[in-house]
């Protein structure tokens, strides 16, 4: 049976509530043109996703100009990065659950769909930074999530298995990236439910799921 050795997380929904921020920022630079998203189309589409992905389905959905593109997305982490600073804190349960699975002996990783700074950032304010042996953000891989390669770099980074891997999730395109790679999937609806018992329950879980199938 394979013990879990690494747990890699998710950071928008799973390690910082960012989804709100996120949507306020890109609106934030795109209403600058006569551009918005919805909170509907962001929800149950654009949720995830990364920026420059987000305009190019605008460009194709709504006419909004290619040549803002670059424009926009600087915008958009420049007002992120304002946003962050006045509401990035950390969290008790979370600087708990880190700590203590970094003391156990698990090697710790956040693989997310944003870009590098906005992770350095947001895990610096959130006093979680301290904790991770890996980071890996959209703009060290090829194909952002739901492809598989951005957690497949967390795990090489991290010199571990998809077996022994438990990935903390909370959207569709990131569980399908996960699993796509072939790691343990938790799924979470918000940051509230990523707990150190709860991991350790879904670790002692996926080790059992190994042990059946060995
Ligand atoms: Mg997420």
């Amino acid at each position: 049976m394979s013990k879990i050795q690494a747990v890699i997380f998710d950071m928008d929904g799973v390690l910082i509530d960012a989804r709100e921020w996120h949507y306020e920022a890109l609106n934030r630079a795109l209403n600058l043109f006569g551009f918005n998203i919805s909170r509907y189309d962001h929800l149950v589409t654009f949720d995830g996703l990364p920026t420059r992905k987000k305009l190019e389905m605008l460009s194709r959905e709504y006419g909004l100009p290619a040549k803002l593109h670059g424009f926009l997305n600087d915008l958009k982490q420049v007002y992120t990065s304002e946003i962050v600073h006045a509401q990035c804190k950390p969290r008790f349960q979370h600087e708990f659950a880190l700590s203590r699975l970094k003391a156990e002996g698990y090697r710790l990783g956040v693989a997310s769909n944003s870009v590098r700074r906005s992770i350095e950032l947001m895990m610096e304010k959130s006093s979680l930074a301290g904790y991770l042996d890996a980071v890996v953000s959209n703009q060290d891989v090829e194909k952002a999530k739901p492809d598989p390669e951005i957690y497949r770099k967390a795990m090489a980074l991290l010199s571990v298995e998809p077996a022994t891997t438990l990935v903390v999730e909370d959207n569709a395109h990131g569980i399908a990236s996960a699993k796509a790679a072939g790691a343990h999937v938790m799924v979470v609806s918000n940051p509230n439910e990523v707990t150190w018992d709860r991991i350790t329950d879904c670790i002692k879980l996926a080790e059992t799921k190994q042990g059946t199938h060995a």
